[in-house]
């Protein structure tokens, strides 16, 4: 038995990106927001930590610019396979910036949440949410407790936002699931010293092997983080036959060895203990509402699958849902939260069908190492492929860009299941 009783328009659950950024736009329409996140700021998020341009603009339009720009800035992306590297600047786009940034997450999202509380968002750190408030079917705010003191309150609120992350316990209790027949990923990262800490390229290894020198799809990275050290990671796909049997901190060990040298890293001295985390991939946890909620960030599979980039998507999502949701409790009703599936759509849809296809095509080794064969022979391609990878075509690149996404669909299709 609830010990409180608070009523809020909207609940927000969890202040991650996700849950700081619905908080923040929330905030700014003038409702009344409280968000609930169970640890205490300044805390940590297994993260590559990589900010693309398409989540630098997102902080720029939370005023978070001047802020964000004491971190290390980064101008494009170097890529290496078969003994190669390209460097690719990020492109000239009209909305977009030509940088981003490496930030530490445990900076990072205390920076957002910050800025939530500045518009007048009510922030319980500390604060863990543990059971749906039920109106009949209808999702009218839930329990949230006290991390420390056991205490429990019920938080009334006319909407939840959902924004707990990838394993989105409060998600599932709601009868969210993610489509298994889609692909998801699964990362590992940890942090060296490097004297090569504040280059202005984050890098990308588009042929990491096992110990055993077999190919893995997925990529490496090397992320820059201007302080000292690079955050050093893996990311693999479930496309793989033999994802499950994959260890991912052998992987990370394979790749450490490999790129000792060149970035100046004893690989048996990582800063911390390496963690991994899986990554919801493409859109594909749903429903995105229900009665009384909408569901964001990666709690809704809101993943980049070309490269597992998050950040940006939980930025965007919830974006889209703090607008929704301030027509609903402006007199829309659910009328306007039954429009954020179909706004997810027009803005994700073929984008995020096209990347699992492809998700699917580079589960296959020998497949993986003849595009990154070939892609490494030519600045021109890879530059599209960068482009196409990091969701940044211009408006003007859509037309021919639809033709090739339809071109890599039919490979797609053809190519057998691995
Ligand atoms: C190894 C790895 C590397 C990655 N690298 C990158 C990268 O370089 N760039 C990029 O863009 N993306 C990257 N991603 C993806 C990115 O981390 C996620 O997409 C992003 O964190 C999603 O934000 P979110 O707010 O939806 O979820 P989260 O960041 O997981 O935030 C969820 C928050 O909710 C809180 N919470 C959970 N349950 C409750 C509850 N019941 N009550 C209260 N609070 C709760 C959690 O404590 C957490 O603070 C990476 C992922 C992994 C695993």
């Amino acid at each position: 038995m609830a010990s409180g009783r608070e009523d809020a328009d909207v609940l927000v659950v969890g202040c991650g990106p996700a849950g700081a950024a619905a908080a923040y736009w929330l905030a700014e329409h003038g409702v009344r927001v409280l968000v609930a996140e169970k640890k205490h700021f300044p805390r940590d998020k297994t993260c590559g930590d990589g900010l693309t341009p398409r989540a630098v603009k997102q902080l720029e339009d939370m005023g978070l610019g001047d802020e964000l720009s004491r971190y290390h800035r980064y101008d494009g992306l170097r890529a290496t396979a078969h003994g190669r590297e390209l460097e690719l600047q990020w492109p000239t786009h009209p909305v977009y910036p030509r940088h981003g940034y490496v930030v530490r997450r445990r900076e990072l999202d205390h920076m957002v949440a910050r800025r939530a509380v500045a518009a007048g968002a009510d922030l319980r750190e500390g604060h863990e949410v543990t059971e749906p408030l039920m109106d009949g079917a209808r999702l009218a705010g839930a329990t949230i407790r006290d991390v420390e003191s056991g205490e429990t309150t019920e938080v009334r609120a006319k909407y939840v936002v959902v924004a707990d992350g990838a394993n989105s316990r409060f998600g599932r209790a709601l009868g969210t699931a993610r489509n298994r027949d889609w692909p998801y990923g699964t990362a590992i990262r940890t942090y060296w010293t490097s004297p090569r800490h504040d280059e202005p390229w984050i890098e990308s290894a588009l042929d990491v092997k096992d110990r055993h020198g077999n190919s893995m799809p997925g990529y490496g990275w090397i992320f820059p983080v201007g302080d000292g050290t690079i955050n050093v990671g893996v990311g693999l796909l479930s496309t793989f036959k033999r994802f499950r049997d994959v260890n991912t901190s052998t992987v990370l060990d394979a790749y450490a060895h490999m790129i000792a040298d060149r970035w100046g890293i004893d690989p048996g001295k990582p800063e911390c203990r390496a963690t991994s985390g899986k990554i919801p991939m493409g859109g594909s946890v749903g429903p995105k509402t229900g009665p009384g909620y909408v569901v964001v960030g990666d709690a809704a599979g809101s993943v980049n699958p070309f490269n597992g980039e998050g950040i940006d998507y939980a930025y965007e999502t919830s974006r889209i849902a703090a607008m929704v949701l301030a027509e609903a409790l402006a007199g829309d009703g659910d009328a306007a939260i039954d429009r954020y599936p179909g706004l997810l759509q027009d803005e994700y849809g073929q984008y995020f069908r096209v990347a699992r296809l492809f998700a699917r095509v580079i589960g296959r080794p020998a497949l993986m190492r003849e595009l990154s064969r070939v892609g490494i022979r030519s600045h021109t391609l890879m530059e599209w492929v960068l482009r196409i990878m990091a969701n940044l075509l211009r408006p003007d690149e859509i037309g021919p860009a639809e033709a090739a996404y339809r071109a890599a669909s039919a490979i797609a299709r053809l190519a057998p299941r691995a």
